[in-house]
């Protein structure tokens, strides 16, 4: 299978090719064509699969698809949330990659470091916002963020951040995205208490396992 069958408009194509990948991975393969179909997903996979842009090229695809519908004002509409600092970093730097030849706009948001140029830059819009539990609660809690129009949320190593004890932030966040969203739900392992989030967030998700 190649990039081209997995349905990506030409501007993601064209990062893609320039990032060097001449074909999806395995896990690509199988949720990219869900993602576009606006399912919910529970994807175990490790890093290195390349689970990121397993989730980042589709979401810019339906982004892209409607970009002239949101000129001017631009709101949060995907989300992803990332437990630690480095990984929402390198999440955002896949994103900035593959939208370079588009208008999308990406941010990334993290605790241990000043809040207000965050804020700056999410006053200006963003279509696509990676962010670290605590900081995005913060910058709601300070009225510089509207979840409202969250239509994708990305938990990503779902594991690892109930590990850390983000469970009941999780859990806010979601409730904080009113709008009926699709959910997709990455983690190395599968454990209880994963599939229990998952359960009491996800709508009849599809399952991948790579
Ligand atoms: P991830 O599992 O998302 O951390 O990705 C692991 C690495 O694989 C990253 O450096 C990606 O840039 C790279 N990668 C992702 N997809 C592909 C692909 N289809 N072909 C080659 N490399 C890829």
């Amino acid at each position: 299978m190649s990039f081209k069958d997995l349905q990506l408009n030409r501007p993601i194509l064209r990062a893609v090719a320039e990032a060097g990948y001449d074909n999806p991975t395995l896990v690509q393969e199988k949720a990219i064509p869900l993602v576009l179909e606006k399912k919910d997903l529970i994807v175990s996979a490790q890093t290195g699969t390349g689970k990121t842009a397993a989730f980042a090229l589709p979401i810019l695809q339906q982004l892209f698809d409607r970009q002239d519908a949101t000129k001017g004002g631009k709101k949060v509409k995907a989300l992803v949330v990332s437990p630690t600092r480095e990984l929402a970093i390198q999440i955002e730097e896949n994103f900035k990659t593959y939208c370079t030849y588009t208008n999308l706009r990406t941010t990334v948001v993290y605790g241990g470091t000043s809040i207000e140029p965050q804020k700056d830059i999410l006053k200006k819009g963003v279509d696509i916002l990676i962010a670290t539990p605590g900081r995005l609660l913060d910058l709601h809690k300070q009225d510089v963020l509207n979840l409202d129009y969250i239509e994708t949320l990305v938990l990503d190593e779902a594991d690892l951040m109930l590990d850390m004890g983000f469970i009941d932030d999780v859990k806010k966040i979601e409730r904080l995205c009113t709008r009926e969203k699709q959910v997709l739900l990455f983690s190395a392992t599968i454990p209880y208490k994963v599939e229990q989030l998952a359960n009491s967030i996800l709508n009849a998700p599809e399952r991948i396992e790579v």
